[in-house]
């Protein structure tokens, strides 16, 4: 810090930091009163931080360790201010903390909110935690002036939300924050009830309603007017009120986790959960308990309703809060719950957890892995109850972070057992319905031996495949693999139950104890008796297949295209090549329908002369079409298309 003073400049917001401006002050947002919580978290979170770091550098505090929150409305002013001694800021960290918005999302935020109308705006606020600009939604002007520990000038920071700021280095006595809202006529006058954040009453029950459980105490003065007594302790009626203050908590302070659960409703769980984790909706599911023995800890689990808009897009920062003894010791503590089970969010608080201990040295904690192991393991428990007793929930839940539950399945070897129960799929028994593995195992038909699957991007397109049509004719029921990590998940499992899996376009169908063995038989004469054929059609297509068959699994389509029962599949292929270029190939299998028309065609060309250039493109544009119905692209689609022109032609003129 320079000892010269710097002088006042006006700043422009970063673009995006405006765009967040005009939206919160000619918001949605219906429920203006929050910006009171965001303000109270703001400063009760820049407390733990001083807090925290006071334990290990007492001189950081200054003397001034009796932390607390204040609340100061002037009906003169019309301002309202929420003063804290927590770390306050420097000048730099005013510029990038309040600013610009340094948060990525922020930009996405505002995308998201314009493609899905007003509506979802609160929800979304919640999800992407734009706190303290939420100021600007209730004042005209805000005013922040901050000084952090060790600095000898404040800042002053003003804006009226019009795009640009000013900042200047200013006194300020005291370590901390002070926020001032010149709050808009609308939101101050007596009249509108409710609305009035000037009031005492209402400020003091919006901290009950969302900042009961902050764990410094908001205060706020309190003016009492009394008529002095006499010597009998009667008031003396004519004598002019004396007025005295009152300095009253507000807030109870207890932290909730501690508190006994069945002393706990539902509503304060949820405005626990809101405040503490910057989320607008209730959360999905709540797990609150207390362990004893071994380890000791309590703690105080939530899945949110809806996972963050970024969840499946990037690293995503949430992860649980540890306290020990009701201190704050860490937030984001993602290292306790297995990667799957990211959407988690919560708190544990343990007498075991040290309290000035690095990040690296917790992953090491044994007592900590043993937490993370017992809360897995309960968190699934819940997950599995639901299932059986709460099936809509379930499938809720199922929705959010399905995926997430079966990347589970594929990154850790040791969870598939665990995970494998709470999978859902949509099959071809019902249009709307999921189904799980044992239910599905459970209607198997007596000679099924494995499990059917087919891979696809959505239902109608699976429906459609060719390998689908023997299988719909024997009744026999296939999962849908609609998203592309089901198939990962699959091939992880292997089998369910004993029960192996199947991609119906892979090798053997293993259909015959149910599908007449007739059938196997006739396949097998079929291709005895075509066996030229089929090798003359694989020599036309060398380097791009490895066999050709006659198919057991086509009903009317000419043609498909399967894979070994080796290797990779065609569509994790696709996967694959999306990720990496230079991947592994599926081995490619082309099967022929022998009763199709076309089959017949093909043989006459052959037996015509198998080296005509009509038989060749027959070869050609079999293929090619069994690479569009697996939705590829043929090789060479200019050459594909002008043989099919020049077959339309030749068929026109016949
Ligand atoms: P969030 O709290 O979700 O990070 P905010 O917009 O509410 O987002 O706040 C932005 C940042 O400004 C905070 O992360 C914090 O670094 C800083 N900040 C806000 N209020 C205070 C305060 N009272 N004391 C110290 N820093 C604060």
């Amino acid at each position: 810090m320079t000892q010269s003073t710097i002088a006042k400049e006006t700043r422009e917001f970063q673009t995006e930091t405006k765009q967040l401006l005009d939206l919160m002050i000619h918001s949605i947002y219906t429920n203006r009163e929050i910006f009171l919580r965001e303000l109270i978290s703001n400063a009760s979170d820049a407390i733990d931080k001083i807090r925290f770091e006071s334990l290990t550098n007492q001189e950081i505090l200054e003397g001034n360790n009796d932390f607390e929150i204040f609340l100061i409305p002037d009906e003169n002013t019309k301002n309202l201010t929420i003063s804290d001694n927590g770390m306050g800021m420097t000048y730099d960290e005013v510029i990038e903390n309040i600013g610009t918005i340094a948060k990525s999302g922020t930009k996405a935020f505002l995308e998201k909110l314009k493609d899905s109308g007003e509506g979802t705006a609160n929800e979304l606020i919640g999800q992407f935690g734009v706190g303290f600009y939420s100021a600007f939604m209730v004042a005209k002007k805000v005013t922040v002036i901050t000084r952090a520990p060790g600095q000898t000038k404040g800042v002053r920071w003003e804006s009226t939300g019009d795009g640009t700021y000013t900042i200047e280095e200013c006194d300020k006595e005291s370590r901390g924050t002070i926020i001032i809202l010149t709050l808009n006529d609308e939101y101050c006058s007596a009249d509108h009830s409710g609305e009035n954040f000037l009031d005492r009453y209402t400020l003091q029950s919006l901290v009950k309603k969302y900042s009961d459980y902050i764990r410094y105490p908001i205060k706020m003065n309190f003016t009492k007017e009394e008529k002095p007594l006499d010597a009998d302790g009667k008031v003396i009626e004519d004598a002019p009120a004396k007025q005295t203050v009152e300095v009253r908590t507000l807030n109870s302070m207890t932290p909730l986790w501690t508190k006994n659960k069945k002393d706990i409703s539902k509503e304060e769980y949820h405005q626990f959960y809101k405040t503490m984790f910057y989320d607008w909706e209730d959360p999905l599911e709540i797990i609150h308990s207390k362990v004893e023995g071994v380890v000791e800890y309590t703690t105080v689990l939530f899945i949110p309703a809806h996972a963050p808009f970024d969840f499946y897009q990037r690293e995503s920062t949430s992860g649980i809060r540890l306290y020990s003894k009701n201190v704050f010791v860490m937030d984001n503590y993602k290292d306790l719950l297995p990667d799957y089970l990211r959407f988690v969010r919560g708190l544990v608080d343990s007498p075991d957890f040290s309290l000035n201990i690095s990040r690296e040295l917790l992953q090491h904690s044994s007592q900590l892995q043993k937490v993370g192991k017992n809360l897995e393991k309960s968190l699934l428990k819940t997950l599995e109850t639901m299932l059986s007793k709460e099936r809509s929930k379930y499938e809720t839940f199922w929705k959010e972070y399905g995926k997430a539950i079966k990347s589970g399945i594929y990154s850790d070897f040791q969870n598939r057992e665990k995970l494998q129960d709470l999978l859902l799929f949509p099959s071809s028994q019902s249009t709307d319905e999921l189904t799980t593995l044992a239910d599905y195992v459970a209607r198997m038909q007596d000679a099924q031996q494995v499990i059917y699957y087919a891979t696809g991007k959505d239902r109608s397109s699976v429906e459609r495949l060719p390998q689908m049509e023997l299988l719909r004719e024997k009744g026999i029921e296939v999962l849908y693999l609609l998203d592309r990590v089901d198939e990962f998940a699959i091939e992880a499992l292997r089998e369910y139950k004993d029960k192996k899996f199947q991609s119906i376009s892979r090798g053997d169908l293993k259909l015959d104890e149910i599908a007449d063995s007739e059938n196997k038989q006739e396949v097998e004469n079929l291709a005895k008796e075509n066996e030229t054929l089929l090798k003359a059609v694989q020599e036309r297509l060398t380097g791009k297949i490895a066999d050709v068959k006659i198919s057991n699994r086509l009903k009317s389509s000419p043609v498909c295209l399967v894979s070994g029962d080796n290797g990779i599949s065609i569509s994790m292929e696709q996967i694959l090549t999306e990720i990496d270029k230079a991947s592994l190939k599926a081995q490619r299998i082309l099967e022929l329908n022998p009763h199709h028309k076309v089959f017949h065609v093909l043989k006459d060309l052959y037996e015509q002369d198998p080296s005509s250039n009509a038989f060749k493109d027959y070869c050609d544009l079999l293929y090619g079409q069994a690479l569009l119905m697996e939705g590829l692209i043929p090789d060479d689609p200019i050459t594909f298309a002008n043989k099919i022109a020049a077959l339309m032609a030749e068929e026109n003129k016949k």
